[in-house]
C-alpha cells in the first residue's frame, strides 16, 4: 500500500489558498499515492470537491478524518497540532519557524515531523520548490495593482482631446523577486519606473525591465550653502528621490530578521499629497516607519498601504504555483516506487526539516527556543 496524503482546508482568517490543486494530483496518483482532500478545501481558490474527485482524490468530511487517515498532511499555513496531528505524522507547509518558534515546539510535543517550506534552500535544484519566490512574484504584481487603484492619477501617459497627462512615476525599493515583478507590472501599466537595492548586482536586472537604477551612495555630493558642494547623507539622497515619486513600493527584506526601515516619517512628509506607498514588508515590521500591517493610513496626504498575505488575494494562481512547489518538494522525498525516503544527505530535505519525530532538529529554531524558554526558578 502506497503513501496516503491529506490536504486540509485552511483555517487562518483570510487564507483563501489551498495546498494542492486538482491539476497536480495526477503527479501523486501516478506514483501510487492516495490523496485525501478535506471537503471544501479548494472552494475559495475556485476548485470544487468534484474537481478533486475527477482527478482521483477522495473527499473526506473533516480535518480530523483527513488527519486520521493520512500519513502526510499538506497545508499552506501549518496549523497548530493539538487535537489534529498524530504522533509520527508528517506535516508540510509554511510554518514561519524563525518568527514563531513556538509552533515547532508544539510539533515536538506532539511527537510529529514538520517541514517548513520557507527553509528550502535557494539553490538551482530547488527552484521548482521555491514557495518564497512564487508567492513573492504574486505579491509584487498585486502591490502595483493596489497602488494603481489608490492613486488619484493615471499610470500611463494619455494623450486625449482633453489634454495630455504624464505617466506616473513609480519607485520600487528592494529589487528581489517581488520587487522585479513590481517593476515589470508597473512598466506594463505605462509608468516611468525606477528601482533601488543594496545589492548593486541587480542594476542590470532593473535596467533590463526598462526601469532606471537609482544609485544611493555614501559620498554622493549635492549643492550646499553658498553653492559649494557638500556630501549628502544616504537619507537625504533617499528623500530627494522620494520627493519625485507618485508611487513607492517597498519590498526590502533581510531573511529571518525584522525588515529595515528605508522610508522614515520625515521622508513620507516630503512626498506629494495624493502619492501612494505600498509596503510589502508590512508583515515583517515594514520598510516604512508609519506602516500599520493590515491597514491603510493617510500620513500628511500620502496613502500608506500595509498589506498582509497578498498571495491569498489571488488564490487561484497562488494555489496553482504553491501546489506545484509542494508536490515537487514531496516527490523529491519519494522513491521511484512511491515510498517515502527522508534522506538527510539531501540538502533540500535537511534544511527544511524543523522537527523530526518529536525532536527539534533545526539549529536556529533550537537557539530561538533556548532564548525564549522561561527561566526556571
Ligand atoms: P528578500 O525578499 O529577502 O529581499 C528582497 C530584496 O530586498 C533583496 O533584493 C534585498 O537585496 C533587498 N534589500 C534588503 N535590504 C535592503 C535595503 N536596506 N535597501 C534596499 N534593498 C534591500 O529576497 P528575495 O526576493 O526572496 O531574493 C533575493 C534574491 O535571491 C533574488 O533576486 C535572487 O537573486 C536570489 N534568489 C535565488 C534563487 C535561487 O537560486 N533558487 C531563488 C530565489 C531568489
Amino acid at each position: 500500500m502506497g503513501l496516503s496524503i491529506g490536504v486540509l482546508k485552511e483555517t487562518l482568517p483570510g487564507e483563501r489558498r489551498v495546498a494542492i490543486t486538482p491539476k497536480v494530483i495526477d503527479v501523486l496518483t501516478k506514483a501510487g499515492v492516495q490523496v485525501l482532500v478535506e471537503t471544501g478545501a479548494g472552494f475559495d481558490s475556485g476548485f470544487t470537491d468534484d474537481d478533486y474527485t475527477a482527478r482521483g482524490a477522495k473527499i473526506t468530511p473533516s480535518a480530523a478524518a483527513v488527519a486520521d487517515a493520512a500519513q502526510i498532511l499538506l497545508t499552506v499555513r501549518v496549523p497548530e497540532p493539538a487535537g489534529l496531528v498524530k504522533r509520527g505524522q508528517i506535516v508540510i507547509g509554511l510554518a514561519d519557524p524563525l518568527s514563531d518558534p513556538q509552533l515547532p515546539a508544539q510539533y515536538a510535543q506532539a511527537g510529529a515531523t514538520l517541514f517548513s517550506l520557507e527553509l528550502v534552500p535557494r539553490i538551482t535544484r530547488a527552484q521548482s520548490m521555491d514557495v518564497l519566490s512564487s508567492m513573492a512574484s504574486i505579491a509584487g504584481y498585486k502591490a502595483v495593482l493596489l497602488a494603481a487603484s489608490a492613486l488619484p492619477r493615471l499610470f500611463p501617459m494619455m494623450s486625449t482631446a482633453a489634454g495630455t497627462v504624464p505617466p506616473a512615476r513609480v519607485l520600487v525599493l528592494g529589487a528581489g523577486v517581488a520587487g522585479l515583478q513590481a517593476i515589470a507590472t508597473a512598466r506594463r501599466l505605462g509608468a516611468v519606473v525606477s528601482g533601488y537595492d543594496v545589492r548593486a548586482a541587480v542594476k542590470e536586472q532593473i535596467e533590463s525591465l526598462g526601469a532606471k537604477f537609482v544609485s544611493i551612495t555614501i559620498g554622493a555630493s549635492g549643492e550646499g550653502q553658498g553653492g559649494y558642494a557638500r556630501a549628502l547623507s544616504q537619507r537625504e539622497q533617499m528623500a530627494a528621490v522620494l520627493k519625485e515619486q507618485d508611487v513607492v513600493i517597498t519590498t526590502a527584506a533581510v531573511p529571518g530578521r525584522k525588515a529595515p526601515i528605508l522610508v522614515t516619517r520625515d521622508m513620507v512628509h516630503v512626498m506629494s499629497r495624493g502619492s501612494v506607498i505600498v509596503d510589502l514588508a508590512a508583515e515583517r515590521g515594514g520598510n516604512v516607519e508609519v506602516t500599520r500591517p493590515g491597514e491603510t493610513i493617510v500620513e500628511n496626504g500620502v496613502t500608506v498601504i500595509g498589506p498582509v498575505n497578498l498571495p491569498a488575494t489571488v488564490p487561484n494562481h497562488s494555489s496553482q504555483m504553491y501546489g506545484r512547489n509542494i508536490v515537487t518538494f514531496l516527490k523529491n522525498m519519494m522513491t521511484k516506487e512511491g515510498a517515502l525516503n527522508i534522506d538527510l544527505n539531501d540538502e533540500i530535505t535537511r534544511d527544511s526539516l524543523v522537527v523530526r519525530d518529536g525532536e527539534i532538529v533545526n539549529a536556529r529554531v533550537q537557539e530561538l527556543l533556548g532564548a525564549t524558554l522561561p527561566a526556571t526558578s
